[in-house]
């Protein structure tokens, strides 16, 4: 037994589960301007951290996001703008918000983008973009942001992976090679974070109820030439048995309960909230 990790004293506050288990904290969540990131970075928000907001869109939108967050939740929110294929201002990213709140605690590696095409047709440029969004950045953020957690002695990285971290489907190599990379890089974080008090872990969602899904419902009623539900049930939720969209605030829900001290010992963990697709 490691004497000197279980005789730690228990810190008081953050670190203790309550209405605000996440107050003191500071979190940072990729591609939180829309869908998936946006409920985490709220989950969190509620939950008393401090939250830093990136992703892409429209000045005037983003600004009043935060402001609803900060008036909804009574925590400081900012925006720090970076576009995350790109390794340079995906590290300077990490050193904004370090210089805004102080630190990174918990860094929510979400931003993702999809393309589907048989892989004879796939282009190498779509697959170079998602390697880069999908897996590259969230090396580039635990890498820069891993120092800070260290010296602290307390961290948390939370990597969005999918049930395509876990499982395949066709015409989605880059997509389902990403996901498969990232679920490798969260046990790799890991193993390097576990003496540290830093723990690192995927969420595998299957279909989630966002902007993004809601649109390909009407694209492929009209492309099959069926109706809204049928596309549901029968296209996109045929793989998830459960047959229903999961919604952002329940993977927000799982982020913030990885977040807190409660979950100190879940690490390395690829954790699928899938309505039963990965149980097949
Ligand atoms: P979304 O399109 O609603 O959000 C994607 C976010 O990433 C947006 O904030 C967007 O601005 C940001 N983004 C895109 N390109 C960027 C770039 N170059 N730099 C910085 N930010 C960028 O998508 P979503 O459905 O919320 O998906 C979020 C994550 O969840 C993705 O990693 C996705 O693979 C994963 N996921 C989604 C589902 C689902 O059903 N929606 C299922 C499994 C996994």
């Amino acid at each position: 037994m490691n004497t000197a990790t279980q005789s730690r004293p228990v810190e008081p506050g953050p670190t203790t589960l309550g209405t605000r288990p996440l107050a003191g904290r500071v979190a940072l969540v990729t591609g939180s301007t829309s869908g998936i990131g946006l409920g985490i970075l709220e989950s969190l928000a509620a939950a008393g951290a401090s939250v830093a907001m990136n992703g892409l869109g429209e000045a005037g939108r983003i600004e009043a996001e935060l402001d609803r967050l900060r008036g909804a939740h009574g925590v400081p929110a900012a925006y720090a703008g970076a576009d995350l294929a790109d390794p340079v201002q995906c590290r300077a990213m990490i050193g904004a918000v370090q210089d805004r709140f102080g630190r990174v605690d918990i860094l929510v590696n979400n931003a993702g983008i999809q393309h589907v095409a048989p892989i004879e047709a796939f282009a190498a440029e779509k697959w170079d973009a998602i390697l880069a969004l999908n897996l590259s950045a969230a090396f580039h953020a635990i890498s820069a942001a891993f120092a800070g957690m260290k010296a602290r002695g307390w961290g948390r990285v939370i990597n969005v992976a999918s049930a395509h971290g876990l499982v395949a489907s066709p015409f989605k190599s880059a997509y389902v090679a990403a996901k498969h990379g990232l679920v490798g890089l969260t046990k790799t974080v890991a193993l390097e974070g576990a003496e540290h008090g830093i723990t690192a872990n995927a969420i595998c969602p299957g279909y989630v109820w966002t902007p993004l899904v809601e649109k390909q419902i009407d694209d492929q009623a009209k492309s099959h030439g069926i109706s809204r539900e049928r596309v549901i049930r029968e296209v996109l939720l045929a793989q998830q048995p459960n047959r229903r969209f999961a919604q952002s605030a329940e993977i927000g829900a799982l982020a913030v309960f990885l977040a807190t001290d409660a979950a100190q010992s879940i690490t390395g963990a690829a954790l699928p909230v899938d309505g039963g697709w990965t149980a097949h």
